[in-house]
């Protein structure tokens, strides 16, 4: 029986897609990478998902398993054609949340708003939230510890993962759905399958750590000269506000130009225009704290101290969510721009300003008038900063790995990161080999030897082939 039989038979005729059919889950979501597959698995249990792994190591097939295909590094796709896509998008059941345990076990096919909806009102939360949150699966979103604008308050994935479910390579589940925080029987597994990309295991289902839902929140909309003006009042800021600090996101007036000129639905709330914008968040599970009075006296100072131009705080649940779109729209924006590089780069959060300055001066270099629209997420130091061409350019002349290179290096010279919360996918696998220790690369292909001896989990993903 060839592996295609095999795999129909264990998964029956909606289980398994070949053929054209299977085209819309070959590219990834930037359309960089992705090889034709053989087809498409899409089991209903986790029996069916060790079923196809098993099936597939003993004929040497790679695995990819794919989420929501959000991910930016080109880690959910075939680098070669003719290995297996196994989508769990079936698997998407989530438990009732354990209040008393701040807990929920979900299916690793859940969608994260869905997730966000099912626990709406049972009065606790999970902190993640990022502009894919309507496609990004619990499983991808494992697979890359993703962070996004909550992290530097309740984590990234790693901290918020208490257990697991795992498919090995060979077919073997390991289940580890412990949900407790304290777990010390050894080496901590659960950390080493989040943020593996799919090359360690295949996550079939996690116990996730909950928080009370908000009761109150606070949301202002910012104009600021600059990154410098931000960090400044970031930090005074997050000395006043403390733990009630949920959002603190910044862009440039470039993002907002280009999220104005082609998101529909978007307008700008203040008078004045600045050179850098904050969405500021304050929230509580309690409706005793004073958020008002907090954040109030630090937009003052902040005010007094020539930081804030204007300002504007939501008046509204629609208003705050107007706010929101302004900054979840920047990706967008630019991509509705046209040709575009992106960098997924972290710094020590008190030298944004003095990155987002070397690193313009040393694109201009490079490529003269590049349009540079560094945004993220001010507190943890995280700044995607992607590049539009000069205007009336269609590209970057050719200086594409040049430019993420040298912005690469500038990074880890400064003490940061290449590869902040996206993950290393296809994408970074040179930058980590020329910028990462060799000790720590070495580290990382021993892992996966121990592993995956066969090499048959997403082979070309995080340490290359
Ligand atoms: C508009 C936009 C905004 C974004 N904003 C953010 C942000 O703020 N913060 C952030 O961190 N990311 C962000 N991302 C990136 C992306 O959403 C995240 O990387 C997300 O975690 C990917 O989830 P996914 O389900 O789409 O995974 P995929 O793209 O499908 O997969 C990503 C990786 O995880 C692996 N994987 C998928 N499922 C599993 C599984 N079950 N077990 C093991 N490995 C698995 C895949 O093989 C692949 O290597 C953004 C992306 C877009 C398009």
């Amino acid at each position: 029986m060839s592996l295609q039989q095999e795999l129909k038979t264990i998964l029956g005729a909606s289980g398994w897609i070949e053929g054209a059919d299977a085209a819309s889950w070959q590219r990834d979501w930037l359309d960089r990478y992705g090889e034709a597959p053989l087809g498409v698995a899409r089991p209903a249990s986790t029996a069916e998902v060790a079923d196809v792994v098993r099936a597939c190591h003993a004929a040497g097939v790679p695995v990819v398993v794919q989420g929501g295909n959000t991910g930016l590094c080109g880690g959910a796709v075939l680098g070669r054609a003719g290995g297996v896509i196994l989508s769990l998008s079936r698997m998407a059941t989530i438990s009732q949340p354990d209040v008393a345990s701040a807990s929920v076990e979900v299916e690793a096919g859940a969608v994260l708003a869905t997730l966000h909806d099912a626990l709406d009102g049972s009065g606790m939360m999970f902190p993640m939230h990022l502009g894919a949150e309507g496609s990004a699966q619990i499983g991808g979103l494992i697979g890359t510890n993703a962070g996004g604008s909550h992290a530097f308050r309740y984590g990234m994935m790693a901290d918020l993962v208490l257990g697991l479910e795992v498919v090995l390579p060979d077919g073997t589940i390991w289940s580890g759905l412990r949900a407790v925080q304290k777990d010390n029987a050894g080496y901590q597994l659960r950390r080493l399958f989040v943020g593996s990309e799919g090359t360690l295991g295949i996550v079939t289902r996690a116990v996730l750590k909950l928080f009370p839902a908000p009761r109150q929140r606070a949301t202002a909309f910012l104009a600021l000269p600059d990154e410098a003006a931000a960090v400044r009042f970031g930090t005074r800021l997050q000395a006043e506000a403390g733990e009630f600090l949920t959002g603190l996101e910044f862009f440039p007036e470039l993002g907002l130009e280009l999220a104005l000129k082609h998101v529909h639905g978007l307008a700008y709330p203040l008078e004045t225009r600045g050179g850098c914008y904050l969405l500021v968040e304050v929230a509580s599970g309690s409706d005793k704290v004073p958020l008002d009075d907090i954040l109030g006296a630090v937009l003052e100072w902040g005010m007094a101290e020539g930081l804030v131009l204007d300002g504007a705080l939501a008046a509204s649940e629609a208003q705050r969510a107007a706010f929101w779109r302004l900054r979840e729209e920047q990706p967008e924006g630019q991509r509705l721009e046209g040709a575009q590089l992106k960098h997924d780069i972290a710094v020590p959060p008190g030298r944004i300003a003095e990155f987002v300055d070397r690193a313009g001066a040393l694109c201009r270099a490079l490529v003269p008038d590049v349009r540079i629209n560094p945004f993220g997420h001010l507190a943890d130091g995280n700044i995607h900063y992607n590049l539009t061409p000069p205007e009336g350019m269609a590209d970057f002349a050719g200086q594409d790995r040049e430019l993420a290179l040298r912005l690469a290096r500038l990074a880890t010279e400064m003490g940061g990161s290449f590869a902040a919360e996206h993950g290393l996918g296809r994408a970074k696998i040179t930058l980590a080999d020329a910028l990462r220790p060799a000790a720590e690369r070495r580290l990382m292909r021993a892992v996966k030897a121990a592993l995956d001896p066969e090499g048959t989990m997403n082979p070309g993903a995080v340490i290359g082939n």
